[in-house]
C-alpha cells in the first residue's frame, strides 16, 4: 500500500501552498509544468505564512493545511514570510519542526546556458543539512546584560538520522562519494558527534567513499574545487551557509531547489525566499521550485514525469532563446510565464548532451526510537561549572568563591570567562566582562549528588549572583566537558 493519499482514479494528492511574494507566481508555473507532464498528481490548495499571521493567528500554519499534510505526507510550498508585527516564530520553522523533517536536501548542478564564473566546472553536488538541531533551534538567554548566550544542542539520534539519510540519498542516487564537513576540531563535543557518527555508519557503505573536511576549508575547497564534491552532510547551521553559497556557484537562487525529508513527510521548496520586490511583476525566475517539484515527483515515484521536466528544462536553457532576468539580465531576458511556457512546449525533448541520472527511491533510514539512545554503563558527576555576574577583579572573585566553599564537598578548580581561563595565573591581555565561570570538582574526585549541588550554589549565591550551572558528567570514564583555554 502507498504511503501516500491516492485518489481512486490513482492519482497522488499533494498538498499546494502557494506561499508569499513570487511565491503564487513560481509555484503557479510549477503546477502547469507538472500538470502538463502528465504526472498522476492531484494539489489540495492550502494556505499558510503573510496572510495567515494577518488573520491573527501567531504560528502561521492554520489547522486545515497541518490535517492536509498528514493526509497528503507531501507538500510543495512557496516561499513563506514572517510580516514584522506578526509574531516571530517562522511558518517555515513552525512546519519543519511539526512534522519533524529532520533532513533538507540542497542539490545544484552546473546548467547550460547559464552563465557563471563556475560554468566551465562540471558541478554537481547535494548539501545534506541538518534541520531541526544545532543553533538553529534559537534557544538563548541573557547571562547578564550584556552577556548573551545560545545553546547549540546536537544528539547522537540526530547525527544518525541525517548520516544515514546522506548515504541512503547517495545510494538512491548512484553517488560514490560522501563527505561529513564539521567544525569538531574545535567544537569535539558538538560537532564531534556528527563526525564520530559518520565514521561509525561510513562502513555500512562500502562501495561510497566517505571523508571528513573541516566546515572551513569546505567552504574554501567549494569554490576552488567544486567539482570534487558530491554530497556533504552538515549540521543545521553550517548546511544553511554553505547551500547558500552552492547555489551561487551555478547561477543563484533561482536555480536551487530543497526537500525537507522526514521520517514519514516530506515538504519541497526553493531555498530562496519571497523576493517582494519583484512579486507580481512577472520576471523571477520559477526553476527553483520546479525542480524542488522535480524532486517531488521522484518521492512519489514519477521518475518518468521528472526526467522529461528536468530534460524540458535542461533543453531550453541550452537553446538559449528563454531565459529569465536573473540569468541573462534585463536585456533579451523572457518573462516567467513565457519561460514556462517554453518548457512546456519542449517536454519530451532531450538535451545534445544526459543530463538525466538513474534515480531509485530514498529508502529511509529507521533509527531507534528509545529516547535514552545512547546507553552508558558507568556515570558520575565530577562537579559542576558555575556561571556567576562580576563585574570585578577575577582576583577577588577567586578568594571569594575559595572562602564560599570552604568546607564543603567542592573546591575551585579554576575561573574562565567565554571560554578562557583567567584564575589561577590567567593571560593578562585579556579583556573580561561581566561574566565568568567557576569550575568546582568534588574534593575526593567521587561522584557529586545533587544536593551537594544545590548547597553549592547556596554558597556560590552568597558571593556573586549565578546565572547558569552545568553538571561535569563523565561518562563510562570520559569527561562529558571540555576544558577553558589555557586550563590543565
Ligand atoms: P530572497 O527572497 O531569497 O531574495 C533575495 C534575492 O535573491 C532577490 O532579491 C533576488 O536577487 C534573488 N532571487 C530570489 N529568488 C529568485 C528567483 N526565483 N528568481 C530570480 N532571483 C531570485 O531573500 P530575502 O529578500 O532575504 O527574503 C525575503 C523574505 O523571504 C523574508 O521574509 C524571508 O524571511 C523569507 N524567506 C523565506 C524562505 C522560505 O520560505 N523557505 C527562505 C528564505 C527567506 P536580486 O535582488 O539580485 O535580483
Amino acid at each position: 500500500m502507498s504511503q501516500f493519499h491516492v485518489l481512486p482514479d490513482g492519482r497522488k494528492l499533494v498538498t499546494f501552498i502557494p506561499g508569499d511574494g513570487i511565491g503564487a507566481e513560481v509555484t503557479g508555473a510549477t503546477r502547469k509544468i507538472i500538470e502538463a507532464s502528465g504526472a498522476k498528481v492531484a494539489w489540495e490548495d492550502r494556505e499558510a505564512g503573510a496572510s495567515v499571521f494577518k488573520k491573527g493567528l501567531p504560528s502561521g500554519v492554520p489547522q486545515e493545511t497541518i490535517d492536509s499534510i498528514q493526509k497528503t505526507k507531501i507538500a510543495l510550498k512557496g516561499p513563506l514570510e514572517t510580516p514584522v508585527g506578526f509574531g516571530e516564530k517562522s511558518a517555515n520553522v513552525t512546519l519543519r519542526k511539526l512534522f519533524e523533517t529532520y533532513a533538507n536536501i540542497r542539490p545544484v548542478r552546473t546548467l547550460p546556458g547559464v552563465p557563471t564564473p563556475f560554468a566551465n566546472k562540471n558541478i554537481d553536488l547535494v548539501v545534506v543539512r541538518e534541520n531541526v538541531e544545532d543553533l538553529y533551534a534559537g534557544i538563548e538567554y541573557m547571562q547578564t546584560p550584556g552577556v548573551a548566550e545560545a545553546l547549540k544542542l546536537i544528539s547522537r539520534k540526530g547525527c544518525e538520522k541525517i548520516v544515514r539519510l546522506g548515504f541512503e540519498f547517495a545510494r538512491a542516487e548512484g553517488r560514490k562519494k560522501v563527505h561529513v564537513a564539521t567544525k569538531s576540531n574545535i567544537m569535539k563535543m558538538t560537532e564531534g558527534t556528527l563526525k564520530r557518527t559518520f565514521e561509525a555508519v561510513a562502513p555500512e557503505y562500502p562501495e561510497i567513499e566517505a571523508q571528513h573536511i573541516i566546515v572551513d576549508n569546505c567552504a574554501h575547497q567549494l569554490v576552488r574545487f567544486p567539482e570534487w564534491f558530491d554530497v556533504i552532510i552538515m549540521t543545521n547551521m553550517n548546511g544553511d551557509i554553505l547551500s547558500d553559497l552552492t547555489s551561487g556557484l551555478i547561477g543563484g537562487l533561482g536555480f536551487a531547489p530543497s526537500a525537507n525529508l522526514g521520517t514519514d513527510y516530506a515538504i519541497f521548496e526553493a531555498v530562496h525566499g519571497s523576493a517582494p520586490k519583484y512579486a507580481g511583476k512577472n520576471v523571477i525566475n520559477p526553476t527553483a521550485v520546479l525542480f524542488a517539484g522535480v524532486m517531488m515527483l521522484r518521492r512519489l515515484g514519477e521518475f518518468e514525469a521528472a526526467a522529461a521536466i528536468e530534460n524540458a528544462v535542461v533543453a531550453v536553457l541550452e537553446d538559449g532563446k528563454f531565459r529569465t532576468r536573473d540569468v541573462v539580465g534585463d536585456q533579451g531576458s523572457c518573462s516567467t510565464t513565457d519561460y514556462t511556457d517554453a518548457i512546456i512546449a519542449a517536454l519530451g525533448r532531450k538535451p545534445s548532451r544526459a543530463f538525466v541520472r538513474e534515480y531509485k527511491a530514498i529508502r529511509m533510514p529507521q533509527v531507534a526510537a528509545d529516547p535514552d539512545f545512547v546507553k552508558v554503563k558507568e556515570r558520575k558527576v565530577a562537579g559542576a561549572d558555575v556561571y556567576v555576574e562580576w563585574a570585578g577583579k577575577v582576583d577577588a572573585l577567586g578568594k571569594d568563591l575559595e572562602s564560599a566553599v570552604a568546607g564543603s564537598a567542592f573546591k575551585l578548580h579554576t575561573i574562565s570567562s567565554r571560554g578562557t581561563k583567567l584564575w589561577p595565573g590567567g593571560s593578562a591581555i585579556t579583556d573580561t566582562v561581566d561574566a565568568f565561570t567557576g569550575r568546582f570538582f568534588r574534593n575526593d574526585g567521587g561522584d557529586a549528588t545533587d544536593a551537594e549541588i544545590l548547597d553549592l550554589l547556596a554558597r556560590v549565591s552568597a558571593k556573586a549572583r549565578w546565572t547558569h550551572v552545568e553538571k561535569l558528567n563523565v561518562f563510562d570514564g570520559a569527561n562529558g566537558f571540555t576544558k577553558a583555554q589555557g586550563e590543565d
